[in-house]
């Protein structure tokens, strides 16, 4: 039994810290005499957690700063509510409203139903679909006879679905939906980072249609069966609500807040020195979960090399403009979860949720919700604009998309430079690259959305991931140190 416990210092408390942080709670609560004896400390430079998670609540709105629900069929995130005690709380895309669309040559148009991904699983909705001319719609079809590519590499979402798909679907369906994930260009954007099911798809069935279609029929014969299954999810309270029930469970974990990191030293035993703008903290272990840049900054003076290819990994900068109306004086019924706008049309807004539509509780009874995106790769001019007028921008837009005219009752706008991490072609090979970097710095591990997944359950694994190669990691480095 060692003398003292092992200290493991999180940098970053955003959701990936967290959830190492709760993982580390956890295997310290266990028995020492059976788990491993140790201690955190997670260090946060805001004043607050929560990193790109931040709820507002404002006169019986419920606003989302950044973002608004998580994947389901990812099971970390709601696995992790669920541990926490937050089932109940969990809430689906509201079925009356589930509609999306697509702003298109002045008009919006219904995006077809039964669409995986801007890809169609039914045929009837997408021959009657006013997005596509009846040569793209032939071209999309022409997709069950387009070989698959021979060659393994990667390759980026643009020339992937455009060869699949045709240039039309891509630039009026696909690219909106797939790249507004990423806030990205789908030119630059890799396949096997962002959606490898798709390549999988092509190489396994020799069509992403035909592969579709199977797929709708084994889960038919799942529905059958039972399964419920929902998209999207988020909590009733908003997702900030799992930063502070996170908060509130990690007793025993030392959390501090308004510290900033700016160093990382090399020490014997223990064997870093976290250096922030208050004090220096001795580390056992360190889990670097701040975006890659950041990181890169930390870690740099370790090995320069892997600096370089942190510092390698792009964010794109974005914008989100929540404005509030009165029910009554609204002329739009908003029935549908919002629409997107396909960048070929030049516009500024890129997006816009009906949140209220598509959520409970997200405004008061006579009231609703909207909430407007601006801004992505190459397009992050707009952040250098004054709250006034991008409020004014949005709602300038909304007049021309929604006709409406009136004035917000509440209007809040949330900018987030350098937020999104843009998993560009050859992205696995720098992630390969750094992995075989981090090897060379033992008990250093990072984390976060810049590597293996940007949505919140990816990081949510990434940072359960990242604790639990800590503790093996000490369990390796026992010998050495008693
Ligand atoms: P972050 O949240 O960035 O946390 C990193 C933390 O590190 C920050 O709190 C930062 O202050 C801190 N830090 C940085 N440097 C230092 C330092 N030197 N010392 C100490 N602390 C430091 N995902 C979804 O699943 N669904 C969505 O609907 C969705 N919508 C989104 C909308 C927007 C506008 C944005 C920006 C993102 C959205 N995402 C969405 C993505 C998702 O929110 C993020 O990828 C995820 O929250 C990132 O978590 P993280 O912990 O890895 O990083």
């Amino acid at each position: 039994m060692r003398a003292r416990p092992y200290h493991v210092v999180i940098i970053g408390g955003g959701i990936t810290g967290l959830a190492a942080a709760y993982t580390l709670h956890e295997a310290a609560a266990k028995n020492p005499s059976t788990g491993i004896a140790l201690t955190c400390s997670l260090v946060e430079g805001s004043e607050r957690l929560g990193g790109k998670i931040l709820t507002d609540h404002f006169d019986g709105f419920v606003i989302e700063g950044g973002p608004e629900s998580f994947l389901a069929q990812k099971p970390w995130g709601i696995e992790l509510c669920e541990r926490l005690g937050l089932a109940n709380s969990l809430i689906g895309t509201n079925p009356e409203h589930r509609k999306t669309f697509v702003w298109l040559r002045g008009r919006l148009h219904k995006l077809p139903e039964g669409l995986v991904m801007g890809i169609p699983a039914k045929l009837g909705p997408f021959l009657r679909t006013t997005l596509l001319s009846w040569p793209g719609k032939l071209r999309l079809a022409a997709e069950l006879f387009i070989p698959s590519n021979p060659r393994p590499g990667d390759e980026s979402l643009g020339t992937f679905f455009r060869r699949r798909l045709g240039r039309e679907a891509v630039d009026h369906i696909v690219e909106p939906l797939l790249t507004g994930i990423y806030t990205g260009d789908a030119d630059r954007l890799s396949i096997l980072a962002t959606f490898p099911r798709f390549r999988k798809m092509e190489q396994e069935h020799g069509s992403l249609l035909k592969a579709l279609w199977h797929a709708k029929r084994q889960s038919r014969k799942a529905d059958n069966a039972g399964v419920i299954s929902t998209p999207f999810v988020t909590l009733r309270e908003g997702l900030g609500h799992l930063v502070h029930t996170l908060e509130s469970n990690l007793k025993g974990i030392t959390v501090l807040t308004g510290m900033y990191v700016r160093e990382i030293g090399r020490q014997d035993e223990p064997r870093y020195d976290v250096v922030t703008n208050a004090r220096s903290i001795a580390a056992d272990a360190v889990i670097v979960t701040t975006p890659a840049y950041d990181a890169a900054g930390l870690l740099t003076p370790l090995d320069p090399l892997l600096g370089e290819h942190l510092r390698g990994i792009v964010y794109a900068g974005s914008v989100t403009i929540s404005l509030g109306f009165r029910k009554l004086d609204l002329r739009h019924d908003l029935d549908g979860y919002g629409f997107v706008v396909p960048r070929v049309e030049h516009r500024e807004l890129t997006a816009s949720t009906w949140t209220s539509s598509k959520w409970d509780h997200r405004a008061p009874q006579d009231s609703v919700l909207l909430r407007c995106y601006l801004g992505g790769i190459g397009r992050e001019r707009v952040l250098e604009r004054t709250d006034q007028e991008l409020i004014e921008l949005a709602r300038d837009e909304l007049r021309l998309m929604l006709g409406i005219d009136q004035a917000p009752m509440l209007a809040r706008v949330y900018r987030w430079p350098r937020a999104m991490p843009q998993y560009q072609v050859g992205h696995l090979d720098r992630l390969a690259a750094i992995t075989e970097r981090l090897a060379r710095l033992p008990g250093v591990f990072l984390a976060g959305a810049g590597y293996r997944g940007v949505g919140i359950p990816d990081c949510i694994h990434d940072g359960i991931a990242a604790a639990e190669d800590v503790c093996r990691y000490f369990d390796k480095a026992l010998p050495t140190f008693v």
